[in-house]
């Protein structure tokens, strides 16, 4: 379970501005669930997004965030927390690190110092559950931008974790590549129980999730099903 209690993320400018990017939200997010996030730009989304695996952490007095009872506030926690949640940001072009499809995915695994057979045990899976078994030897930069996204996605999940984050995935993709992304994201929620938080400007993804929060000018402004929340 991911939980956030009274978060308040302010970024702080040099010239002594200040934004106030997300204002007393206080959710609750159960494993194995789909979780969509919708708001227009700017709502702090993206701030939020980060704040689920300690990519930012709240400042004193600002709230907290526990994963799975872990304080994302707490510097021991942090390696666990980003483990246990995945990120998957817009770009594929920015998130694929190796020449080669399997030395991507094992990028993470190895920092992980997770034993070679089992890398190699890790990568296929992951490749598996992506729809993409075989691709191994593949060149990243030849691919679309779908399987681009599909790679990137296999090499959060070969971190194992049990929370997967997307922030606007889709949103570089064409309707091909945004059909490959959806359906491994349902995929892998329905069939392998990984918990989905996925950011996406795209309503017609969002119809699908179990449950739809939407972000206004840093607060949560609205929670339920697709169907509760469009009405
Ligand atoms: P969204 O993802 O919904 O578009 P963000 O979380 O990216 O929203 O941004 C929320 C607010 O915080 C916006 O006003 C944005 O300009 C501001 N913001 C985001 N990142 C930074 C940053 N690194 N420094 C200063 N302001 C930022
Ligand atoms: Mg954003």
């Amino acid at each position: 379970m991911i939980v956030v209690e009274n978060l308040n993320h302010t970024y702080a400018g040099t010239a002594g501005w200040t934004v106030a990017a997300l204002q007393g939200v206080n959710l609750t997010i159960k494993k194995g669930e789909f979780i969509g996030i919708a708001g227009r730009n700017g709502s702090g989304k993206s701030t939020l997004a980060k704040h689920f695996n300690a990519l930012l952490v709240p400042a004193s007095g600002n709230g907290r965030v526990l994963v799975d009872g872990l304080d994302t506030r707490d510097p021991r926690a942090v390696w666990e927390i980003r483990q246990r949640v995945g990120m998957v940001f817009a770009n594929p072009d920015n998130q694929i690190v190796a020449p080669v499809v399997e030395e991507d995915i094992a990028f993470g695994p190895e920092n992980l110092g997770v034993p070679s057979a089992e890398i190699r045990e890790r990568v296929d899976k992951a490749l598996n559950q992506v729809g993409m078994a075989g691709c191994q030897k593949r060149v990243p930069h030849l691919l679309s931008g779908g399987q681009k996204q599909r790679v990137a996605i296999a090499g959060a999940l070969a971190m194992r974790p049990d929370y997967l984050v997307l922030d606007e995935p889709t949103s570089m993709l064409d309707p091909a590549g945004r059909q490959e992304v959806m359906q491994t994201l349902r995929q892998l929620n329905a069939e392998q129980g990984v918990t989905i938080i996925l950011i996406t400007h795209h309503m017609e993804e969002l119809v699908e999730v179990d449950r739809l929060l939407v972000m206004d000018r840093g607060r949560l402004v609205r929670e339920g099903t697709p169907a509760e929340v469009f009405q």
